[in-house]
């Protein structure tokens, strides 16, 4: 029946209504493309770029998951869509890169982890990288459609565009960073400290959430300068900032507030759960000897004052409570949390 003329003519005319249907479907993907080509050179931040190449992925690939690592010298972001997947992917990501622990992973992007965590397979992802002077990146996707040879293409195109983007990116990322930190302890600093304040209690209020602030001041700190020096004191500064940021959680801000009083934020955090914490750094401090450089090891201690937000408590507030049960602290004696 094939070798009948009508029909070899009618699957010739098929095959080419096929193949005109596909020219027409990769046509729409290139345009697509284009589209968001654009719209991506408009965007001024990280999270809204990445959004955009998931619009983009989503609307050609219809995706399971589409995830985009980078790693610098400060660390490892991760953007990743849907947020189900955020947990197995942490684990694929430190497997991937050899890191310690998936702890160190910060996420970037669509921030709702709740509802259940869902599983993936390293198998089921594919994975494209490039390496730039200061970074490189990892870009995960795993489709729920077959990809076609001209996807490939795509996905190419999609990552040089995104690859010129990110380099800009990340320098101002990475400038936006040393401005927030203090040069001494690498801690945050003030300015950085009064934005987060507010942002965060703004969050906590918006979900009803608890929040906690936590100041501490070395006791007695200008002797320190005065018998060892001030060097003698900056390193000090640098090891009590090291050892309490090693004991906070990834959340938790420590800043430093000015001279040797610093502040950490606590988000989620109830009042008495915060002053457990004072606790424990007040008992940590207190018992070690502090490297002050050049073999010279010191004790210090510290007091702390502890406040918590309630409802409608605003930031002045909640810095005036801190700040109160620090005086009181040091009035009782030093070396001691007040709450
Ligand atoms: P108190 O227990 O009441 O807090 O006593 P204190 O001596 O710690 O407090 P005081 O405010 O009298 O002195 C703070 C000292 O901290 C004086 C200042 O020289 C020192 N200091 C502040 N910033 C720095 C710094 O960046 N490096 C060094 N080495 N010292 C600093
Ligand atoms: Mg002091
Ligand atoms: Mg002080």
């Amino acid at each position: 029946m094939i070798s009948h003329p009508f029909s070899q003519l009618k699957i010739k005319s098929r095959m080419r209504g096929l193949a005109r249907m596909m020219g027409w479907v990769r046509d729409t993907d290139y345009r697509l493309l284009n589209h968001h080509l654009l719209r991506m050179q408009e965007k001024q931040d990280l999270d809204a770029l990445l959004a955009e190449i998931a619009h983009c992925l989503a609307a050609m690939l219809d995706y399971r998951l589409f995830a985009f690592v980078i790693r610098d010298d400060t660390g490892v972001d991760v953007w990743i869509d849907p947020s189900m997947f955020r947990d197995a992917f942490s684990r694929i990501v430190a497997e991937d890169l050899g890191l310690d622990s998936d702890a160190d992973i910060r996420f970037m992007g669509p921030t709702d982890t709740e509802g259940l965590q869902q599983r993936i397979a390293r198998e089921n992802l594919d994975v494209r990288s490039f390496e730039e002077k200061d970074f490189t990146a990892h870009l995960y996707l795993a489709t729920g459609r077959k990809l076609l040879p001209y996807h490939d293409e795509i996905l190419m195109t999609l990552l040089s565009g995104l690859r010129a983007a990110l380099v800009n990116h990340v320098r101002i990322r990475r400038l936006e960073g040393a401005v927030a930190r203090d040069g001494l302890t690498g801690c945050y600093n003030r300015r950085e400290f009064d934005l987060q304040l507010r942002r965060q209690l703004a969050t906590a209020k918006r979900h009803g959430n608890p929040f906690s602030l936590i100041f501490f001041d070395l006791d007695h700190f200008k002797k320190v300068n005065d018998l060892h020096g001030h060097l003698a004191g900056d390193a000090v500064l640098r090891t009590v900032a090291r050892e309490v940021g090693q004991r906070i959680r990834t959340g938790d801000l420590l800043c430093r507030y000015g001279g040797e009083e610093f502040a950490i934020l606590l988000p989620e955090t109830e009042g008495q759960r915060a002053a457990d914490l004072a606790e424990r750094l007040r008992s940590a401090l207190a018992g070690f000897e502090v490297d002050a450089g050049k073999g010279l090891k010191l004790r210090v201690t510290a007091s702390f004052g502890v406040a918590t937000a309630s409802g409608s408590t605003d930031a002045e507030t909640l810095l005036a409570q801190a700040d109160a049960m620090l005086y009181r602290a040091k009035e009782e004696g030093r070396n001691r949390v007040a709450f």
